[in-house]
C-alpha cells in the first residue's frame, strides 16, 4: 500500500481505474496535449525552447500536423520566424555551393532526429511507468488492474522489462494474456458475423474489437 500518494499517484491511479483503453496511452496523451498547449501559450518566447527549435529545425512531422491541429496560430507563427529564418540561410549557403548540394549542412531538414515534443513526450512516459510501477503492490491499484482493460504490447514490454519484482511480472503477464486472448476471440467473433450467412445475428462486445485490437498493437499516438 502506498501512503501518503501524491498527484502523479492519484493520476495513474484514476487512468488505470477509468481508461477504456491502454491507461498509459491516455496519460501519456494528456501530458503531451497539455506541453503543446503550456508551450504554445507561455514559452513562445523562451530564449532556451527558441534555440533547441532552431537546432533541431522545428517539429518532427508528428507533432508538425499535431500543433497545427492545436490550432493557436499566433504561437505557431512566433515559433516557426527563426525555422525560416534558418531554412532561408540554409538554402542560401546550399546557393553558394552548387552544383555539390551534398557538401551543405541540410540533414535536419529531410530527416528529423526528434523534436521538443517527442523528448518531453518520452520524459512523461517514463514518468508515468515509474509511478505504475510504485502503485503496484498497493490494495486499490489492485484492485482496479483486475478490471482495467490492458495495457498496448509498447506499454506493456516497456513495463515487463523495469520490473523488480519477479511476481509482478507473472501477474502481469497473466492477466494481458487473458485479456488478449479474449479480444482475438472477439476478433474472431467479428469477423464470422460479417459473412453473409450469420449477418442478422446481432453484434455484443466483439463489435469494437476490431478498434482494440489497433489500439493494443499500435499503441495511440502521442
Ligand atoms: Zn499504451
Ligand atoms: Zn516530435
Amino acid at each position: 500500500m502506498v501512503k501518503d500518494k501524491n498527484i502523479s499517484h492519484l493520476h495513474v491511479l484514476d487512468a488505470v481505474e477509468k481508461s477504456k483503453t491502454c491507461p498509459l496511452c491516455d496519460l501519456d496523451k494528456a501530458s503531451v496535449q497539455k506541453h503543446i498547449t503550456d508551450m504554445l501559450y507561455e514559452s513562445v518566447n523562451d530564449r532556451g525552447l527558441r534555440k533547441k527549435l532552431e537546432k533541431q529545425k522545428g517539429f518532427c512531422a508528428f507533432h508538425g500536423e499535431l500543433i497545427v491541429k492545436h490550432g493557436d496560430a499566433l504561437g505557431i507563427a512566433i515559433l516557426h520566424i527563426d525555422q525560416m529564418q534558418s531554412l532561408l540561410d540554409c538554402l542560401d549557403n546550399a546557393g553558394s555551393n552548387l552544383p555539390k548540394i551534398k557538401n551543405t549542412d541540410h540533414a535536419g531538414w529531410t530527416e528529423h532526429s526528434g523534436c521538443a515534443i517527442c523528448e518531453a513526450g518520452r520524459a512523461a512516459a517514463k514518468r508515468h511507468m515509474e509511478v505504475f510501477i510504485e502503485l503496484m503492490d498497493d490494495d486499490i491499484m489492485k484492485n482496479y488492474l483486475e478490471k482495467f482493460p490492458g495495457f498496448c504490447s509498447n506499454h506493456l514490454f516497456r513495463i515487463l522489462e523495469k520490473l523488480g519484482k519477479p511476481d509482478h511480472a507473472r501477474y502481469l503477464l497473466k492477466l494481458h494474456v487473458e485479456r488478449y486472448k479474449s479480444l482475438l476471440a472477439d476478433l474472431k467473433e467479428f469477423c464470422r458475423k460479417n459473412d453473409y450467412r450469420f449477418r442478422n445475428e446481432t453484434s455484443g462486445r466483439e463489435s469494437d474489437s476490431w478498434q482494440k485490437a489497433v489500439q493494443i498493437v499500435s499503441g495511440k499516438i502521442l
